[in-house]
């Protein structure tokens, strides 16, 4: 959890020479301002808790600047389990601080202080190590310890249970120890004692699951610490070492947040959710909003005599908690009223957990809340309405899928006669696919293109691949804060969660509700709002944008910087990109005009032609085709700018393939098949896409071009006499180097010259070139002298970087993802560091050789979010997207701008400003 909106501490001691800052109870008078940076999303919320008065248990932060210190982390890295002395010295201040707070001394049986150590890096980090809970209990001291709670018999088993929970969190999430003979223990003793969970367990029992636990540890990773706070030392080295784990490094690379100082930790004094004086103790968990629809309803979670990772752990089933208002209406009230407190202090949703330890509420910790897209959405609106915080920071809490959950498809239900059975439903949409029972198969067949609904008892963090790739995801156990709910809504995926009546047979791949049996691959379609689930597979029906997406969006256009216009080819596309908020349309690929029924004909009559003079005839036929298309879209465009690419493609892709369509095509022109084979033999390329394609074609055959530009010019002079304004853009495809451009410049300017003499206008008509090879992109700063604008074509870019076939990347590009070699598909994803370098530095190399230079990118790239990111980090002018995209870039560069703002998009970026004209060359 973090807290996602506030990086601005509340004031406090600053970490200072000491590097720790305390809060809550009797801590020091607030000084200086801290951030997220400095002390950890959860260092900030627990600080400005205890500002305003909130019952935090007390204790204090170990800033990121101590685990930072290069000497720091090599020394944890190398010694693993203990911390250089600048470390251990803050920890006793720290600890001895906590002690004269609360009257209690850590590692004294006699008057022991309990401590719990939590990570707390700037934002929500995967690979941040676990809670390890009761620090500061050791087996010998566990009687002295039991005698401080009160000395009855429910003292001693509380002792021992903390103690059971100090070994189990320490084996897990410091030790990381293979749990499987921990659990064949558990599930031995609570077998043997006839028992579901530890708190049925009798002393003995419970002695006895510690004893083992203890020997497994000692086992596996040699013998525990005698001394507590070497304990706590070797659990504070492991939390801040688990920082520079490979794992971690690499992920933070991924996301480009290499510059993230670092984790802080929180080191808090346990209170004891197992309490025994007979008063109400438990742990739970509040969501100030309802998480799956953003209603303004406390939601949540209680669990008696438990701690918190008991909340999730699946063992014991939390009440809703609502029921904590009947059992303790005082705590209920108490915890509610801090919730919607906290919210005004903190300007988020939050999840707030904590504890009941003998009717006393303490909150332990508060951030951000999970939340669904289509919840984000409502929660964001409601909280700009609610004066709880403004719209830039509610523009920052939405995930850019809220916008493909509201362009999702929902179930028509019109035709249904029934469900076959009902769950939670813990995350909206909907999905329809075939059932797998395994993440494995989901993933198999979602290499084929197979649409499925994963199905499991649970899921565990083993199947991330399989929800991943799944349409939906149902399972027969678990509740909202289970592992598929939180994990899927985290994907605005379509889950259930919950449905009890299944009955699943892994081994023979079924599962049945009452007498209807489910098998593999069978239809069903789920309704993620209500829960439903229905055999078959339903329609699905397309949502219009509603008002609140319109509404966030137009706090995304009031803070973006960058443009986003469509790549559309149409007239129809361009108006569906103009409705959906395109600013202009930044690609218009001219082939996919040639495309149509009654243009191909003439189109491979040109190509056919034995000489310029034949191909000139059928070119003649199809200029006012194509001025017809340009004339349509300036139209629809209204004086927006509208890039025209140049043929691209290479010709053979024009002609007929196989002989049924060669003999058919030959037919209908009137000519012998032969002829087609003969020109297609001719034309076929062992690399088409190396090859004989873009503005080479225009080279070899410059009457194409000679067409196509005259059809822009003359469809321009057309609109600008109808009193209309109009921005063409002539754009050539493939350049690698600056004499293609030089050479096409000069045609392509003489002949818009020429065209607009004819026609009695002068329109200014820029004249720019994709940068989509390699070779572009590294002489940028000589064909930048040539152009007025790039575009980056990132698919062909990505291509040539990568060496990877667009057409042919499927091949490997599954098991490149399943072994880790590749994060994502860098056809969706921009690779940032590779083919985002090439991108950074033709943008740096050509502002350079030409400041007025205009730039933006055309590839899939634009319409993803990450890249979106990275092209306003880079300092682009626009993104272009297929029309459907254009509100997920319009929302993503919304946040990249208000991001960029409050300094978090770090990173070697070049600021979103040109460089002035005076700048040193590269
Ligand atoms: C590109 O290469 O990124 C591009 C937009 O052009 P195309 O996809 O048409 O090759
Ligand atoms: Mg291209």
């Amino acid at each position: 959890m973090e807290i996602g909106l506030k990086t601005k501490a509340e004031r406090s001691d600053a970490p200072q020479s000491s590097g720790i800052v305390p809060f809550g109870t009797a801590a020091a008078t607030p000084k200086s301002v801290l951030t997220a940076r400095e002390i950890g999303a959860k260092g900030v919320a627990l600080l400005s808790m205890s500002a305003c008065g909130a019952p935090v248990p007390p204790g204090f932060i170990l800033a990121t600047a101590l685990g930072r210190s290069a000497q720091a982390s090599a020394a944890i890295v190398a010694t693993k389990n203990s911390v250089p002395a600048a470390i251990g010295d803050a920890l006793k201040q720290g600890l001895g601080d906590l002690g004269k707070r609360l009257s209690l001394a850590f590692g004294d049986p006699g008057k022991p202080l309990l401590v719990s150590l939590r990570s707390s890096p700037p934002e929500a980090m995967p690979k941040s190590q676990g809670a390890v809970l009761n620090l500061g209990l050791t087996l010998a001291a566990l009687p002295a310890y039991a005698k401080a709670l009160g000395g009855g018999d429910a003292h001693l088993w509380q002792a021992w249970d903390a103690y059971r929970r100090l070994l189990t969190s320490y084996a897990q999430h410091v030790l990381g120890l293979d749990a499987e003979p921990f659990e064949s223990l558990r599930t031995e003793i609570l077998e043997s004692a006839k028992a579901d969970a530890e708190q049925e367990l009798d002393l003995e029992a419970l002695q006895n699951l510690t004893r083992g636990i203890q020997a497994e540890v000692e086992k596996q990773s040699g013998a525990l610490p005698r001394d507590p706070f070497e304990w706590l030392e070797r659990c504070v080295a492991s939390g801040f070492a688990c920082w520079n784990s490979f794992e971690a490094e690499e992920h933070r690379r991924h996301l480009q947040k290499e510059d993230l100082p670092g984790t802080a930790l929180i080191v808090q004094a346990m209170v004891h959710g197992s309490g025994s004086d007979g008063a109400l103790s438990g742990a739970g968990r509040l969501d100030t909003r309802v998480p799956g629809t953003g209603d303004k309803q406390p939601h949540g979670t209680f669990l008696d005599q438990a701690q918190g990772s008991d909340l999730t752990s699946g063992v014991r089933l939390p009440e809703p908690l609502a029921k904590l208002a009947t059992r303790a209406p005082g705590v209920h009230t108490e915890l509610i009223a801090w919730g919607a407190k906290l919210e005004q202090r903190l300007h988020d949703a939050l999840q707030v957990d904590f504890t009941v330890e003998n009717g006393k509420l303490y909150l332990l910790t508060a951030g951000r809340a999970n939340r669904t897209p289509r919840a984000s959405l409502k929660i964001a609106l409601d909280l700009v309405d609610e004066g709880i915080c403004t719209q830039q920071e509610a523009l920052l809490t939405l995930d850019p899928s809220v916008i493909d959950e509201y362009l999702h498809p929902v179930l028509d239900k019109s035709g249904v006669s029934g469900v076959l059975t009902k769950g939670l439903g813990a995350s909206p949409g909907s999905a329809v696919g075939q059932v797998v029972f395994f993440a494995e198969q989901a993933v198999e067949l979602a290499a084929q293109g197979i649409q499925t609904i994963l199905v499991r008892h649970e899921t565990s963090p083993e199947d991330i691949d399989g929800l991943k790739v799944a349409q939906g995801i149902l399972t027969g156990h678990g509740g909202l804060t289970s592992h598929a709910a939180v994990v899927g809504r985290g994907m605005g995926k379509c889950v259930i969660v919950g449905a009890g009546e299944l009955q699943i047979n892994y081994l023979i791949n079924e599962m049945s509700v009452g007498d209807v049996t489910v098998k593999r691959l069978d239809w069903l379609s789920l309704d993620g709002a209500t829960g439903e689930v229905f055999l078959g597979r339903l329609p699905q029906v397309q949502p219009q944008l509603e008002g609140g997406v319109a509404r966030a969006l137009e706090w995304a256009d009031a803070a973006r910087t960058i443009g986003v216009h469509a790549n559309a080819d149409t007239p129809e596309d361009a108006r569906h990109a103009v409705k959906l908020g395109a600013e202009g349309i930044g690609l218009c690929r001219t082939e996919h005009m040639f495309f149509d029924i009654d243009r191909i004909p003439l189109f491979r009559q040109m190509i056919l032609a034995g000489d310029q003079t034949g191909r000139a005839a059928a070119l003649s036929e199809l200029l006012p085709l194509q001025r017809r298309d340009f004339l349509e879209i300036f139209r629809v465009m209204q004086g927006r700018p509208v890039t025209i690419r140049l043929l691209d493609p290479p010709l053979n892709e024009f002609l007929p393939k196989g002989i049924r369509s060669q003999t058919r095509t030959a037919k209908a022109m009137h000519i012998a098949v032969e002829v087609i084979q003969r020109r297609t033999d001719a034309l076929t390329e062992n690399n088409p896409m190396m090859g004989h394609r873009g503005c080479r074609l225009a080279i070899t055959y410059p009457e194409i071009y000679n067409m196509q530009v005259r059809a822009i010019v003359e469809a321009a002079c057309i609109v600008k006499k109808e009193g209309q304004d109009v921005h063409p853009e002539i754009m050539v495809p493939l350049v690698s180097s600056e004499r293609e451009l030089i050479v096409l410049r000069k045609d392509i300017e003489t002949l818009m010259h020429r065209v607009m003499n004819e026609l009695g206008e002068d329109i200014p008509i820029q004249i720019g070139t994709m940068i989509e090879t390699p070779r572009a992109a590294v002489c940028s700063r000589s064909i930048a002298r040539y152009a007025d604008f790039y575009s980056f074509g990132t698919n062909d870019l990505t291509q040539m970087g990568y060496g990877f076939s667009r057409d042919d990347v499927g091949v490997f590009l599954p098991t490149y993802l399943e072994r880790g070699i590749l994060e994502a598909d860098p056809f969706m994803a921009l690779d940032q560091e590779g083919i985002g370098g090439l991108v950074r530095m033709a943008v740096e190399k050509g502002r350079r050789s030409n400041p007025k230079l205009k730039i933006g990118i055309c590839g899939e790239h634009g319409g993803d979010p990450h890249s979106v990111e990275f092209f306003h980090r880079i300092g682009l002018d626009y993104v272009s997207c297929s029309p459907y995209r254009i509100p997920v870039a319009r929302l993503a560069a919304g946040q990249a701008a208000l991001q960029w703002q409050r300094g978090e998009l770090l990173g070697a970026g070049l600021p979103p400003s040109r460089p002035s004209p005076d700048a040193g060359h590269v």
